[in-house]
């Protein structure tokens, strides 16, 4: 099949109210790469999905958005991946569009959450991932898919994540992170209407979705898979609070489609993306 843009996009250079930028990186894997290759998977997957969400009754169709395309990335330097991420959100929303990465491996959206950061002081940030990504270094490594949330929160005012699904991590990252612990994973019971009533009314809210945040068996094309993961079901539920709230930007992470013969993977990405993208237009 030949790739055009993701589902009813217009072309960069057109206007819209959004626009969907490729970060092809995968460049700090630790385990297996790949995620290099998802934003073309995703655009794949996304001809095989409608446009309209009976789950929250909006439609992708009369909007417009742009498929900005990929990202030219030195291969293997997150620093600079990172800078040119920053850059092409802050030209993004100069141009009044909101961002929505592709990725490429977590570390991509340290450029989106620096640029939105700087934009918006009161910014939450919901991180939706099976693992904390709050290491302070990784190897050595500062900037890292292991590191990218510690990174991340030190854009942010204390306080400013929140993080669900997460059930991997050392205990200093899951008990000793200042965050709090993971809903859900006290007493079996998921609280997510609560996750979102506890971020505050009006802040302006960015939304990281790693996609091993899903359970295996829904999502096995991610590069770190972990058992006892989200069903789409708790998804939707999660997305139905979020509707009313202000989303100003997303990514949907870590996909790497090779591990995922079926293909279903990238359709449930593509699927979780239009109900992001319903939820922020
Ligand atoms: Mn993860
Ligand atoms: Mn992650």
């Amino acid at each position: 099949m030949s790739i055009s843009g993701f589902l009813g996009s217009l072309p960069k250079g057109s206007r819209g109210e959004a626009a969907l930028i490729g970060v092809p990186f995968d460049g700090t894997a630790s385990f297996r790469a790949g995620a290099r290759f998802g934003p073309d998977a995703i655009r794949v997957g996304s001809q095989s999905i409608e446009t309209y969400s009976p789950f929250i009754d909006r439609d992708l169709e009369g909007r417009d958005y742009v498929d900005w395309g990929d990202l030219e990335l030195a291969p293997g330097s997150a620093e600079r991946m990172v800078t040119t991420v920053a850059d092409t959100v802050a030209e993004v929303i100069a141009a009044d569009m909101k961002p929505i990465l592709l990725g490429g491996e977590h570390t991509v959206s340290l450029g989106a959450i620096k640029t939105l950061a700087a934009k918006y002081p009161d910014l939450a940030l919901l991180q939706l991932d099976a693992h904390a990504d709050f290491r302070d270094d990784y190897l050595g490594e500062k900037i890292s898919h292991a590191t990218v949330m510690r990174r991340a929160a030190e854009y942010l005012p204390a306080g400013s994540l929140f993080r669900f699904g997460v059930r991997a991590g050392t205990r200093e990252e899951l008990v000793g992170s200042g965050v709090e612990l993971p809903l859900g994973h006290k007493g079996g019971m998921r609280n997510l209407e609560g996750l979102i009533n506890a971020i505050p009314e009006n802040a302006p809210i960015y939304v990281t979705l790693d996609l091993d945040f899903f359970d295996p068996s829904l999502m096995p094309g991610v590069g770190n898979p972990e058992p006892d993961g989200v069903t789409y079901r708790e998804f939707i539920q999660l997305v139905r609070s979020l509707v009313w709230r202000k989303v100003v930007g997303f990514d949907v992470v870590e996909l790497a489609p090779q591990y995922d013969p079926t293909g279903v993977s990238a359709i449930v990405a593509a699927s979780a993306i239009r109900e992001l993208m319903l939820c922020m237009l």
